[in-house]
């Protein structure tokens, strides 16, 4: 074994046996020449903290556009007006009901709910908890909700009505953020995840790669990530969309992608890291190889404002890798 080999080895023991990385070790796998190897070591922490399956989300983009932020990777945001999007308030709720149903018989174990909000109006937010108290009364799904900034109360509430986990991404590092959007600082969207924490739900939180942002600062988010203990990590690949100003931002490469996924597995060896928008444009069939480099999640049937792979798709890729959903 060769020492770049044996360097791979030694961190995947240090992991496996409870042990934290830390950012020098991180920043030395993210550079290997031997990629091979640490995909496969990056499945072996995958495997052994998180087992054969692979979780499979739908999501329904609820409320879309008219985002009074400034994200720049966003076609969400009202700031940027030739995107091309559909832009509509919320979905009424036989509309979101009707999603959920679909959603669980196409095999789904969890439905997300996300809306373009800052942070949501009290009118909205209360029509949200209803149509989730009546998705987890007549269906057997997991609703997890993504709605912007919340209130400590409103985490809360969001748990008494059977959310089990809510979302909200760090989006990129915190030396980076200033890059990506002025409305907000990184603090705000730190201080809402740990809300959600605290509040006993579970936290979804991750971030977007190939924004501009270099290999040290891809390394300085999963630390962030980590610091708060997300169940599950988000891990979106930049689509620049029309009218953003990330439109022409060029794409990264599909094995720089996989080398992430897999250092950011030995950052977080719990936990779901979810391949999510971006995935079909960015991967194509690598999808497949990312699942078996430290992944261990996907979003299906589409993202908020563009499509995806249909869950029958997605589901006979998982079997091929010989994984389970
Ligand atoms: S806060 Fe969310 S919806 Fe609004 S612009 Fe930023 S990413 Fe888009």
């Amino acid at each position: 074994m060769d020492n770049e080999s044996a360097f791979i080895h030694e961190m995947m023991e240090k992991v496996i046996s409870g042990s934290d990385l830390n950012f020098a070790e991180a920043e030395r796998l993210i550079k290997t020449t031997d990629l091979n190897v640490l995909t496969q070591c990056a499945d072996n922490i995958t495997r052994t903290f998180n087992g054969n399956r692979v979780d499979v989300e739908s999501l329904i983009n609820a409320k879309s556009g008219n985002c009074p932020e400034d994200c720049h990777f966003c076609s969400q945001s009202s700031h940027y007006k030739e995107t091309g999007i559909k832009v509509y308030p919320l979905l009424p709720r036989e509309i979101v009901l009707e999603r959920a149903k679909l959603a669980q018989e196409s095999g789904s174990k969890s439905f997300c709910l996300v809306c373009a909000y800052k942070s949501p109006p009290d009118k909205d937010f209360d029509l949200i908890c209803e149509m989730i108290t009546e998705i987890k009364n007549t269906l057997n799904l997991d609703v997890n909700a993504s709605l912007g900034s919340i209130s400590r109360e409103q985490a809360r509430r969001l748990k008494t009505v059977g959310v089990k986990r809510y979302n909200h991404n760090l989006e990129t590092s915190e030396s980076y953020f200033s890059h990506i959007c002025n409305t907000h600082d990184f603090g705000d969207r730190f201080s809402t995840a740990k809300i959600v924490k605290e509040e006993g739900l579970e936290l979804c939180c991750g971030g977007i790669i190939g924004m501009g942002e270099d290999t040290k600062q891809r390394l300085e988010l999963a630390f962030s990530i980590k610091s708060l203990e997300p169940d599950e990590i988000p891990l979106n690949i930049l689509m620049g969309r029309t009218g953003t100003p990330l439109a022409l931002q060029p794409r990264i490469d599909p094995m720089e992608a996989i080398r992430t996924i897999a250092v950011w597995r030995f950052i977080i060896p719990k936990g779901i890291i979810k391949i999510a928008g971006g995935r079909e444009l960015n991967l194509k069939d690598d999808d497949k190889t990312a699942l078996k480099s430290g992944a261990n999640g996907i979003i299906t049937g589409g993202y908020l404002t563009v499509g995806g792979n249909t869950a029958e798709k997605d589901a006979a890729m998982i079997k091929q890798i010989g994984l389970t959903t």
